[in-house]
């Protein structure tokens, strides 16, 4: 993951809690099933976003695939991550387009939990435009009931949580 890191770094700063600046899964951040941590940020016509949270938020369960089934249903679980542009909306006429997604599996510690990395930046052609963002996340993953939000703009940054029944954000302008 170390690549992307690096082109994201002006977000090292602004997410303290959220591991991007770590680079571990679990160490950095609270590990709280339910929730998953939604990190936002635009810089020019870049819109980086990125999700950090228990693997059993995705999956439904927390260690080693024990079975087929199982480990197909890993294998689905990444494919909808790596579908950013199906994720996450945006207004039409900010043009954004999915330039790249990283999804890190389940990195398994010894006490039985594991967090699940997604990353994804767009591209947007009309950045006045992008004047907020809509998580379908809580439809792909119904075990994710909770997205506290960090956001970062040019105009400023924000803190919010969306949950199923909120599941906008609008960005500081
Ligand atoms: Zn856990």
């Amino acid at each position: 993951m170390r690549y992307w890191l690096l082109t994201v770094c002006f977000l090292c700063g602004a997410f303290p809690g959220t591991g991007l600046a770590a680079g571990e899964t679990r160490s950095a951040g609270r590990h709280e099933h339910g929730s998953t941590a939604l990190g936002i940020a635009v810089e020019g016509q870049s819109l980086v976003i990125e999700l950090d949270g228990p693997a059993a938020n995705f999956l439904g369960f927390e260690r080693k695939p024990a079975n087929d089934q199982e480990k197909q249903e890993l294998a689905r679980v990444l494919n909808v991550l790596r579908d950013g542009a199906t994720l996450f909306l945006m207004p039409e006429g900010a043009h954004c387009r999915l330039q790249s997604a990283a999804v890190s599996p389940p990195d398994y510690g010894a006490d039985g939990h594991a967090n699940l990395e997604a990353f994804w930046e767009f591209r947007c052609g009309s950045p006045p435009a992008l004047t907020w963002i809509e998580a379908k996340v809580f439809t792909a993953f119904p075990g994710t009931v909770r997205l506290p939000a960090s956001v970062v703009t040019a105009a400023g940054q924000k803190a919010v949580v969306l949950t199923p029944g909120t599941t906008r954000v609008l960005l500081p302008q």
